[in-house]
């Protein structure tokens, strides 16, 4: 279970996060929880979360380990402060900040190469949808995002389905829509990669997700976990999803 803090929270709203939501998920060993904040936050998140299984991600990086790249933020420097996570190709990179397949996949290698484990989002726009496009364009993410990597680094990422049009809009998809988006990726996965590769890896769904809707979610055996921006950000309900 993951959670996308975004561009929210202070170092100090981190740590008192924190203080609620360590002992509401002490005993959640039945999966992971990652919670990407800000990157000025990470440290105050990493001190927080010593000693538990809570994994903390880095919400983006740049492809080089280091140069003159104003403003960036590269995965050995994310690595070093105590991520073993990063979220990559979120809908918001791609919509606001010029976000490409091209350099999704630049970005993937470079988070590997550092040893971060990738959160690989991909995702249709409502327009995509209603005209039947869906398929197609996860296809053409998945194709020049994902399967440049070599089996090996494919083996490492787990992906994020995040339909676009329903990320902070409170229109979650159905579980049958998930599912068969999981789908349509797994087989994109099955085409390039096999089989036992597809079904092995991880797709999280995201969009919306709230206590009240990750039972019908999870009920999907195609579901694998969620990635949560809204609802992560409030320690009760992130918990009451991690312990579903
Ligand atoms: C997200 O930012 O990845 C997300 C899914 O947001 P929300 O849960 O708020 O829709």
């Amino acid at each position: 279970m993951s959670g996308n803090w975004k561009m929210y929270k202070t170092a100090a709203e981190t740590t008192q996060f924190f203080e609620k939501f360590n002992p509401l998920v002490a005993n959640s060993t039945h999966c992971e929880i990652v919670i990407a904040p800000t990157f000025v936050n990470i440290p105050a998140a990493v001190a927080a979360t010593k000693g538990t299984r809570i994994g903390i991600g880095g919400q983006n990086l740049y492809w080089a380990k280091e140069g003159a790249f104003t403003g960036e933020i590269s995965g050995p420097m994310l690595k070093a402060v105590g991520c073993g996570w990063v979220i990559i190709g979120h809908s918001e990179r791609r919509q606001y900040f010029g976000e490409t397949d091209a350099t999704v996949l630049q970005r993937t290698l470079a988070a590997l190469e550092a040893g971060l484990k990738p959160i690989v989002c991909v995702g249709e726009k409502l327009e995509q949808r209603e005209s039947g496009k869906t398929a197609e364009l996860l296809t053409s993410q998945f194709d020049g995002g994902i399967a440049g990597l070599t089996p090996e680094q494919f083996a490492k990422i787990v992906i994020a389905y995040e339909p676009v049009w329903a990320i902070g809009t409170g229109k979650t998809a159905t579980p049958e829509i998930a599912a068969d988006a999981h789908r349509v990726i797994r087989a994109c996965a099955a085409a390039k990669f096999g089989a036992d590769a597809a079904s092995k890896v991880r797709i999280l769904y995201g969009g919306s997700v709230k206590p009240d809707n990750i039972k019908v979610l999870m009920a999907q055996t195609e579901v694998d976990g969620v990635l949560v921006g809204g609802a992560a950000l409030d320690a009760t309900s992130f918990a009451s999803i991690v312990n579903f």
